[in-house]
């Protein structure tokens, strides 16, 4: 099961550098718990060019990614790896969401069956780097990203197989697909 980070887990800081700013969506410690309990790995991918253009080190995302398992661990929840895109789009690299060199990265480390794993994310790349891996897609939005989201997919031309309101509600409708 892969999942995206910002806007995702968390409300999206732009560039966030300090970790004990990050605060998590209601709802998102309970859904990873329920997918977890089900059996899904939760790999999170997510790209942070942030690192390249300086804004922050990879110290500083490390250290937003042991806060996220902080968050979670009263849940029960935890996220089992994170891989991060450090490079800028300019760069054209192929780890850089659409791109799909982290997913396969973790693919193989994991043993993943893409065919029966999905991506949770909020922005069109999420759900076009997960159709051309042909996971289930899953769109996460709320009210104020809506438009922005219809925008982008259909620029990118791609359509989620599912659309949820929370976090929670993906995983509870990737549960149900059965
Ligand atoms: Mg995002
Ligand atoms: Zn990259």
């Amino acid at each position: 099961m892969f999942v995206d980070r910002d806007g995702t887990l968390n409300p999206d800081l732009h560039y966030l550098k300090e970790s004990e700013r990050l605060e998590l969506f209601r709802g998102v410690g309970l859904g990873l718990r329920w997918l977890r309990d089900h059996g899904y790995r939760i790999l999170c991918v997510t790209n942070q060019s942030g690192i390249e253009r300086g804004f922050y080190t990879r110290e500083d995302v490390d250290r937003i990614h042991r806060r996220v398992n902080e968050l979670l661990r009263p849940s029960g929840a935890a996220v089992d790896a994170f891989y991060y895109c450090p490079h800028a789009p300019e760069r054209g690299c192929g780890c850089r969401k659409p791109g799909t060199d982290l997913f396969r990265q973790a693919e193989a480390e994991w043993g993943i069956d893409l065919a029966t794993s999905a991506i949770v994310g909020d922005r069109a790349l999420d759900i076009e780097a997960g159709e051309r891996l042909g996971l289930t897609t899953v769109l996460v939005t709320s009210p104020p990203t809506l438009a922005r989201a219809r925008r982008e997919l259909e620029a990118a031309h791609v359509t989620p197989d599912l659309w949820a309101p929370s976090f929670a509600a993906a995983a509870t409708r990737i549960l149900a697909r059965g």
